[in-house]
């Protein structure tokens, strides 16, 4: 049979037919896992740190300039949820990470101190910022010279203010510690005291 004659026809003919996509036989996939359909081995344990590590809710509590920056974290163009962490509480007894952004005065301390009481166990501390960690340029009576005379501290992160992504590097560094199994500093506060 030959062509047939009117080129309109010929052109329609010539149109590949996409079929619409269906699941197939794996098999038949273009898709390589990376894998190589190796397996691996872990512990109950070493799950739940990985768990805990990946889905920590952070308490709603900002103090000063350095809340700016710990907000920025959660939003679009840091996008902290990609580490799980996107989840602000505003209740304490629903969140098990405190960042102390900003400088914690005198008359705040109660305060800071009761939200972390009111915390889930186990529970991490960030302290953020110069000012968190040690009074910064606020070396004065009002300024509580670093919060780990108040509250445990886990990780501190440098600057005035840290840039989001100093506080994600040390978020990450928290969760190193998580899923290697190391305790909170909360334990190791009550530890040391024998509790
Ligand atoms: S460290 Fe700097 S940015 Fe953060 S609270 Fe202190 S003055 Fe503000």
């Amino acid at each position: 049979m030959g062509m047939n004659d009117n080129p309109d026809q010929n052109a329609a003919d010539s149109v590949p037919i996409i079929q619409p996509r269906t699941l197939r036989e794996l098999a038949d996939t273009d898709y390589l896992p990376t894998h190589q359909g190796a397996v691996f081995t872990t512990t109950v344990k070493q799950m739940g740190h990985w768990a805990q590590a990946n889905s920590m809710w952070p308490a709603l509590f900002g103090l000063a300039c350095c809340a700016i920056e710990m907000m920025a974290m959660s939003a679009p163009r840091w996008d902290v949820a990609r580490f799980g962490a996107e989840f602000f509480q505003a209740s304490p007894r629903t969140a098990d990470l405190l960042i102390v952004s900003g400088r914690l005065s005198n008359k705040m301390a109660p305060i800071l101190r009761q939200v972390y009481d009111q915390m889930s166990d186990p529970k991490w501390v960030i302290s953020m910022g110069a000012c968190a960690s040690t009074g910064g340029v606020f070396n004065n009576y009002a300024i509580v010279q670093g919060v780990d005379q108040i509250i445990p501290v886990d990780v501190y992160v440098p600057g005035c203010p840290p840039t989001p992504d100093m506080l994600m590097y040390g978020f990450t560094m928290l969760q190193d510690k998580i899923k290697a199994g190391m305790p909170p500093a909360s334990d190791l506060a009550l530890a040391s005291r024998g509790v």
